[in-house]
């Protein structure tokens, strides 16, 4: 069994609202797990039923091997850190971080250790004296991170940890917690709404809808191979673009370009989608803008548009697009970048092109190396 068991795991809230419907997750020992979605679809009330701060309805829960269901938040050995941080505004950093500890019965001299030692791996050991409101938004959740790893348990448990903070002080945070993740090798479970921090953390992401898990898997796995359209357009940045269109002779028709399935997909697979709308998905990085001499290589698709929008992010640019009514958003070289009000010409490479049953939202399987790593 693995370290963390997550089995049919429900909770309807006693006003009747069923907020998490049938959850399943094996956690190893020592692994970072991402819970994402947008805001209500079920993270945090998940969260929290791991820590106990909230019954579990139906389901079983287990940690190393045991049901956990009944047992307390303090018998599962797991620390938390809340969104906000929770510190005693009236503590300094040092009792602050030396709170959970004091409460124990711990030596002093031990303490006085352990604080040391964690102020020093979170760069807090010139301000253990301070109180919380003399520290910035970061350095306080610091102190928030700092009172988890302290207690020296297996268990973390992270819910927006990072959301008060500004832009760059996440970027810093982001790449702190995974550092303290490799040094206490504790399993991690770390809520967000940001699929660029499940992406940069994560060893693998559990992607939630409307209460209902719609995909588990590493960072590589949801990018290259997402199961529907919900998973596809939430992880990426700008979203995957989604075209619809019917199969007709087993063509579709994107913008104008007539594209042949067969070039996709095996016979009896389009066959079964004839006369009916699929949706034709591909990423804005994956497609390459032609220049003069530049000819469409083979098994790719040459697409036209026009440039409403150009973005100039320095490493890349984002370049809004008016394809015949469909508007899409390309991610393109800057030097090769169409200026705004023009037309040019792109092409999409095949095994960069995903299809979608309209109506199920889920991916169909398509022919060769879709989405696999060459
Ligand atoms: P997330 O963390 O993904 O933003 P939550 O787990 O906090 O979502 O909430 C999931 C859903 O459950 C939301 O629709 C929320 O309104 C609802 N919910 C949360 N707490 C309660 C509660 N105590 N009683 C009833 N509904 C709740």
């Amino acid at each position: 069994m693995a370290y963390l068991t997550l089995r049919g795991i429900n909770k309807i809230y006693p006003n009747g609202f069923h907020a998490v419907h049938d959850f399943n997750l094996q956690i190893e020992k020592g692994e970072f797990i991402v819970f994402v979605g947008s805001s209500g679809c079920g993270k945090s009330t998940t969260l929290r039923m791991i820590a106990g701060l909230e019954n579990i309805s139906k389901g079983d829960f287990y940690i190393d091997g045991e049901r956990a269901n009944e047992k307390g938040p303090r018998e599962r050995g797991v620390a938390m850190v809340f969104q906000s941080y929770a510190l005693y505004p009236h503590m300094t950093v040092y009792d602050n971080l030396a709170f959970g500890l004091t409460l124990q019965g711990v030596d002093d001299d031990v303490i006085d250790e352990r604080v040391n030692s964690v102020a020093k791996i979170l760069g807090l050991s010139d301000y253990l004296e301070r109180l919380p409101r003399e520290l910035s938004g970061g350095q306080r959740q610091r102190v928030a991170v700092g009172r988890a790893i302290i207690r020296k348990v297996d268990i973390f448990l992270m819910d927006e940890p990072l959301s008060n903070l500004d832009a760059k002080q996440r970027v810093t945070m982001r790449s702190e917690i995974t550092q303290i993740h490799r040094q206490t090798g504790a399993t991690t479970i770390y809520v967000t709404h940001d699929q660029t921090e499940a992406m940069t953390m994560a060893d693998r992401i559990v992607v939630m809808k409307a209460g209902y898990v719609q995909q588990v898997g590493t960072p590589y796995d949801l990018y290259f191979n997402p199961v529907n359209m919900f998973v596809a357009g939430f992880i990426g940045e700008p979203p995957m673009n989604f075209v619809t269109s019917r199969v007709e002779n087993g063509r579709l028709d994107i913008a104008g370009v007539p594209i042949d399935l067969s070039l996709l997909a095996d016979s009896e697979v389009i066959g079964q989608y004839e006369g009916k709308e699929v949706v034709f998905g591909f990423r804005p990085e994956a497609v390459k803008v032609m220049e003069e001499d530049d000819a469409v290589p083979e098994d790719s698709f040459a697409m036209h548009g026009a440039a409403e929008l150009v973005e100039l992010l320095g490493d890349n640019t984002n370049v809004y697009v008016d394809m015949s009514g469909a508007n899409v958003i390309l991610k393109v070289d800057p030097h090769v970048s169409p200026e705004i009000g023009t037309e040019f010409d792109f092409y999409i490479p095949c095994k960069s092109v995903y299809l979608f049953d309209k109506e199920t939202e889920k991916r169909i399987k398509l022919r060769g190396k879709q989405g696999e790593k060459e």
